[in-house]
């Protein structure tokens, strides 16, 4: 995973949301929903992010990363199971040839921004 070129991606999608609602909002946080199933270093990616941010937003938002869990669906028991840790396998007949369902998130989930205050008149 390059933590580096993602919080550089991610940037990219705060600015260009920062900059669709106004050009004077600040941005206060960021939410991301990240998979487990993601090989994500988060203090690396916070570490760049906060970098990346501060250089071309001039603040570093929180960047507030919620997990996902690894779910798996079996074809051939039919079973829908939440994963603790790898093998990807389903964990009641152990069929390995498993369908994930969730836990490969690696996703913008909303951005907090104050809106600039309107000036009376
Ligand atoms: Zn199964």
């Amino acid at each position: 995973m390059h933590e580096l070129s993602l919080a550089q991606s991610l940037l990219d999608i705060v600015c260009r949301e920062a900059a669709r609602l106004s050009a004077a909002v600040r941005v206060n946080a960021v939410n991301m929903k990240v998979g487990r199933f993601t090989a994500l270093d988060r203090d690396a990616l916070s570490f760049w992010f906060g970098l990346l941010a501060k250089e071309q937003l001039g603040t570093a938002p929180d960047l507030v990363i919620e997990e996902v869990d690894l779910v798996v669906k079996c074809p051939g028991c039919g079973a829908q199971e939440r994963l603790e840790d790898p093998p990807i396998v389903c964990p009641r007949c152990g069929n390995g040839a498993v369908e994930i369902v969730s836990g490969r998130e690696l996703d913008v989930w909303s951005i907090e921004v104050d809106e600039p205050t309107p000036t009376a008149g």
